[in-house]
């Protein structure tokens, strides 16, 4: 690796994380640094984790709420975005890159595996922290490797490393983040390639079937797996019922929240599972509403709703006050 790949003269002080985020909301980022490609990120982890420095690594800001009080440490953005795609169809990409580019270059070549990916916003990376997927599909099902930067130290691991389950890995717990994940392998198959186009077309017009245009952070909450509860909800179609799915709008819906708004912040009207910033939302307002949307449905169906959203930086401050006054 070049000596150079790392410059701390590129730290910018005290940025705003709004812009980078798909809600549009947050305070600032202590220090941020831009990185373009997979050595120079990697290079600040080494440099982050050897001098004990909190680093926050963000790839399009789409799964993510900064607090209002910041994020300290270094928060670096992840533009490193560069795609390998071998005859065989083994695939190496850097984590910056985005999911639509990844999808493109692999259907390109008649590969198929990505399809579900077609609008989700967010990076390779962010995809893996939660394990993102749609569609009964999900981003570790492809995964044959990846290259990541933990206790200073480069080196490649096994899927098995994130210990994935539904959309969860082992870098959303607490205590995890001190591992940056700098790029991924993934081993795909020949598909006839009109027909990934004809589904990715047909999945990115559900999309805009159901989902805000506002932003967001896509669903706020995850669904709830649980087969008992799912039997004997009223309202839920029998397919749902029978995989032991309840989504986490439907619970929304029932409680009467679609649409409900708290200053800046509002509970999707297409989506119940979409919390948007509506305008001039701080964190605190969407976190306020979000809170009031899992203490509601509690209330009612005794079930804790978990975040898919990931709160980021120091929320030390912040007082949970469940149901809105
Ligand atoms: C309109 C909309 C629709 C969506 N639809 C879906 C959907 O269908 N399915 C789904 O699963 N999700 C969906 N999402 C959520 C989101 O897009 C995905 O979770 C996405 O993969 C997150 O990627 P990101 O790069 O934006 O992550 P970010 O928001 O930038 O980061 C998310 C987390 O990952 C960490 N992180 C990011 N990159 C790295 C890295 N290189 N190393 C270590 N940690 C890292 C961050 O620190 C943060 O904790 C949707 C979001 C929106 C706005």
């Amino acid at each position: 690796m070049p000596e150079t790949a790392f410059d701390p003269g590129q730290i910018v002080r005290g940025c705003r994380l709004a812009p980078f985020t798909t809600l549009r909301a947050g305070g600032k980022a202590e220090s941020l640094l831009v990185v373009r490609d997979a050595d120079q990120l990697a290079a600040a982890a080494e440099y982050a984790q050897s001098e004990g420095i909190p680093m926050t690594t963000l790839g399009g800001g789409s799964n993510v709420l900064p607090s209002d009080a910041g994020v300290p440490g270094l928060t670096v953005l992840n533009l490193a975005r560069r795609i390998q795609v071998s005859e065989d169809g083994a695939v190496e990409v850097d984590c910056g890159a985005p999911l639509q580019d990844l999808f493109l270059k692999t259907v390109q070549r008649g590969l198929a595996g990505f399809s579900f990916a077609v609008g989700i916003p967010g990076s390779v990376g962010g995809a893996l922290v939660s394990n993102a997927g749609a569609y009964r599909a999900n981003i570790s099902d492809r995964l044959t490797g990846l290259e990541v930067v933990e206790s200073g130290l480069r080196r490649w691991v096994s899927p098995a490393f994130m210990e994935f389950s539904y959309r969860d890995s082992r870098l959303r717990r607490p205590g995890s983040s001190d591992v940056c994940l700098v790029r991924a392998r993934f081993q795909l198959e020949m598909g006839d390639a009109k027909a990934l186009y004809d589904q990715a077309r047909d999945y990115q017009r559900q999309r805009i079937g159901k989902q805000p245009p506002q932003a967001s952070a896509g669903s706020f909450f995850k669904n709830v797996n649980d087969k008992a509860f799912a039997e004997g909800l009223d309202g839920l179609p029998p397919a749902l019922k029978e995989a032991g799915v309840v989504p986490a709008g439907h619970l929304v819906e029932k409680v009467g929240l679609k649409g409900f708004r708290w200053r800046g912040a509002s509970v999707g009207l297409r989506h119940a599972n979409f919390i948007l910033n509506s305008g001039g939302a701080t964190a605190g307002d969407i976190r306020r509403l979000a809170e009031h949307v899992a203490a509601s449905v509690y209330e009612r169906f005794g079930v804790r709703l978990e975040e898919e959203v990931l709160y980021l930086g120091d929320w030390s401050g912040w007082q949970t006050t469940g149901l809105l006054a």
